[in-house]
C-alpha cells in the first residue's frame, strides 16, 4: 500500500529503522484479507497501526494459497480485517487454524469482518455452495459502495478504539476527518454519476452488485453462469440475444476473452474497472478508487 510505504519511509527519515525499533511494538499489528482493508485499517489506524496485507490487487481473494508468511503475519497480529461472508472460506480459515493466535478468532475483538457491518445482496435462502458457486452465503464484494463503506469504516474505527484505549483520541480524530472527506467525495461522486442511473451492464463476476445498488444501474447478467464458474459458449451465446446493454464490466483479474466476444457481437463497450484500491493506475487510494470507476463508466458511455 502506498500509505503502508510512506508509513515506513516516515519511519526511515525520522531515523526509527525498521528492525526492532520499539515504536514498532507499540502499535497495533493489522492483518488486512484485501488491499482495500489494508487501505482502510491504514486511514483509521494512521501511525498507531502497523499494516500487513495478505494479498496485493493482482490476485484473486477467493483463491490465495496459506502460505507460511501469512500464518506468521496473522500469528503476530493484533487485529485481522477481512471481508467475510465466505470470501476467504478457501483459505483464511487454514490460515487462522496453523497460527495458533486466539486474539484474532471469529468472537475476539481483534477479528473484524467487513461483510457483517453491512446489509449483504444476493443473500440465498440457504447456505450452497454447489457447482463451484463463490458467493453461497450471499455477494461477499461490498467494498464499492461508499454508503456501506461508511458504516464499515465507521466500525472498524470503533474497534481501534477498543483495541488501543491509549490512542482512543487519535482514532476518533481520524474517524471524524475520514468521514467528512468521505462524505464530500461522496456528494461528488452523486453528481457526476447522475447520467449512469438506470443504464444497463452485463458483468463478468458478480463482483459490481454494490456499485449497481448505489449507482442504480440495473444488472442485466453475467458472464459467469455461477460466480466462479467460466463462460460457457452456450451462456455467452445467450447473452448476446439480450437487449444491448451500455457496458460489458471486467476487472483486470478477469480473463478479457468472454466480454469482448459478446462486445464484438453486441456493441456494448467492454470497460475494467478497479476491483480494489490499486487494481487500476490512480485507484491509489480508496477516494481515488471511486473517482476512477466513476470517471471509467461515463468515459465509456461517450
Ligand atoms: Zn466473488
Amino acid at each position: 500500500m502506498a500509505t503502508h510505504i510512506d508509513w515506513r519511509a516516515w519511519a526511515l527519515s525520522a531515523g526509527l529503522g525498521l528492525l526492532g525499533a520499539p515504536l514498532a511494538s507499540a502499535q497495533l499489528q493489522v492483518f488486512a484479507c484485501e488491499p482495500e482493508w489494508a487501505a482502510l485499517a491504514q486511514e483509521l489506524g494512521g501511525e498507531e497501526v502497523d499494516v500487513y496485507s495478505a494479498t496485493h490487487p493482482g490476485m484473486d481473494p477467493h483463491h490465495v494459497q496459506a502460505k507460511p508468511s501469512l500464518v506468521a503475519r496473522l500469528r503476530a497480529a493484533d487485529l485481522s480485517v477481512c471481508t467475510g461472508a465466505g470470501l476467504e472460506v478457501g483459505w483464511l480459515p487454514l490460515v487462522q487454524r496453523r497460527a495458533r493466535n486466539a486474539r484474532v478468532l471469529p468472537g475476539a475483538p481483534g477479528h473484524f469482518e467487513a461483510a457483517a457491518e453491512v446489509d449483504l445482496l444476493d443473500r440465498p435462502a440457504r447456505l450452497d455452495r454447489a457447482d463451484g458457486d463463490l458467493h453461497g452465503e450471499g455477494n461477499p464484494h461490498v467494498l464499492l459502495d461508499p454508503r456501506r463503506l461508511e458504516q464499515i469504516a465507521r466500525s472498524l474505527a470503533l474497534r481501534l478504539q477498543q483495541l488501543d484505549p491509549e490512542n482512543a483520541h487519535r482514532h476518533r480524530a481520524r474517524w471524524d476527518a475520514f468521514q467528512a472527506r468521505w462524505r464530500e467525495a461522496e456528494a461528488r461522486w452523486s453528481r457526476q454519476s447522475t447520467p449512469l442511473r438506470g443504464r444497463r451492464a452485463i458483468v463478468h463476476h458478480q463482483e459490481w452488485v454494490y456499485l449497481f445498488d448505489w449507482l442504480g444501474i440495473e444488472r442485466v447478467a453475467a458472464l459467469e453462469p455461477k460466480p466462479g464458474v467460466p463462460p460457457s459458449l452456450q451462456h455467452l451465446s445467450a447473452l448476446a440475444e439480450l437487449p444491448v446493454a451500455d457496458w460489458v464490466v471486467v476487472s483486470p483479474l478477469d480473463d478479457p476473452k468472454a466480454a469482448h466476444w459478446l462486445s464484438a457481437r453486441t456493441g456494448a463497450p467492454v470497460v475494467v474497472l478497479p476491483h480494489t484500491v490499486g487494481a487500476l493506475d490512480g485507484a491509489d487510494d480508496l477516494v481515488l478508487l471511486f473517482d476512477v470507476v466513476v470517471a471509467a463508466l461515463l468515459q465509456a458511455l461517450r
